[in-house]
This record gives structure tokens, C-alpha cells and sequence, in this order.
């Protein structure tokens, strides 16, 4: 069976979901689930979830991973017809503060465009792989287009800089702790 990746859990800026929910979607406020490198499992396991709590997901994709045991463009186009929020995690998962220029904006552009293909809108968010991230990368993922960039740290300082609180295995397990722990999160935290 395959591991989830590390569930996390995000404080969300207002502006980041506004135009992509569905009408009637009723989430719990303040949270969005992020899971990264875009599993199968995330589809078939946590997908359900997310839409029975009636919860914001995000699934961030690396889009040159096409084997089985990662999700297809199907899946993604479904997903993203349900509400899921869509990101790149850029085309091949390098750690962007070692790339040159040229290198980072195609990891990005790349990514970008091949998800932007497969749900008919454009993609935002960009998910740094391994959370890594400099000034550099945030400018030239602003050229490409993107609005939004999510680290793996717990603060946020600006739109590019979004973070992140990961959640414990035990929590992970445990969907309706999963939920009250987020709730706790956003009340203290807002
Ligand atoms: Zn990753």
C-alpha cells in the first residue's frame, strides 16, 4: 500500500480560493489539506474524504510522473471538476534553489502549462518540491504567472511565501481529529 504523503494543513488567504469553489460547497473555514507529489492514493483515499467533509483539498502534481502509481490526467480533470484545488509541484520534484535560472523557469512553465492542458484554466499555485525556495525562484515564478507559492514552513509572509503546519501520523489517520485539530489551528491562529 502506498504511504501518504505528509497531510498538511495551510491557513488560506481569502483571494486563493475565491473563483474556484463550486456554489455549493460549504467547507470548514480556514483550511485547506494539502498533500504533494500527487499519489494515486491521494484519489483514492483522500479525495473521498475530502468531499464527504464537504473540505477544501489541494493535490500539488509533478507533472512529468506518468506511471500508475501516481494520478492520471483523468483523475486530475475529475478532481479538479469537484472542487479539488490543482497545483504544480513542477515538472521533475528538483530542489529549486539549486537550478539556474534557465532551469527554474522550465521546472515551473512547464508544469504549468502541461496541468493548464488538462483542466482548461489556469493553474496558480505553485508547491516548491522539498519546500525550497529563495527570492529567485519567487520572481521567476511570479514571470511564469503564478500567483500564489506554498512552503512547507508554519508562517506565512506574502503570497509566495504560504505555509503550511504538517499533521502527525496518528492525526492522519483519524479524519475527525484530523478537522478538529484544523479547526483549533485556524481559531488560534486567525
Ligand atoms: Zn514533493
Amino acid at each position: 500500500m502506498l504511504e501518504w504523503f505528509v497531510i498538511i494543513l495551510m491557513l488560506i488567504h481569502p483571494a486563493y480560493y475565491g473563483h474556484r469553489m463550486p456554489a455549493n460547497f460549504n467547507p470548514q473555514p480556514g483550511v485547506v489539506y494539502t498533500f504533494d507529489d500527487g499519489y494515486e492514493d491521494f484519489y483514492t483515499k483522500a479525495y473521498p474524504l475530502i468531499i464527504k467533509n464537504k473540505a477544501y483539498g489541494m493535490v500539488a502534481v509533478i507533472t512529468s510522473r506518468n506511471d500508475d502509481k501516481h494520478i492520471n490526467a483523468e483523475q486530475i480533470r475529475e478532481m479538479d471538476r469537484a472542487g479539488i484545488i490543482i497545483a504544480s509541484h513542477t515538472e521533475t520534484h528538483r530542489d529549486l534553489t539549486k537550478l539556474s535560472d534557465k532551469e527554474i523557469e522550465w521546472e515551473l512553465q512547464t508544469s504549468k502549462e502541461k496541468l493548464e492542458k488538462i483542466v482548461g484554466h489556469k493553474i496558480d499555485i505553485i508547491v516548491y518540491p522539498y519546500g525550497a525556495y529563495n527570492d529567485k525562484v519567487i520572481s521567476i515564478a511570479k514571470k511564469v504567472g503564478y500567483k500564489y507559492g506554498i512552503t512547507t514552513h508554519p508562517y506565512t509572509k506574502g503570497l509566495f511565501e504560504i505555509g503550511r503546519i504538517p499533521l502527525e501520523q496518528e492525526v492522519k489517520n483519524d479524519s475527525t481529529r484530523c478537522y478538529q485539530l484544523c479547526e483549533k489551528y485556524y481559531y488560534l491562529t486567525r
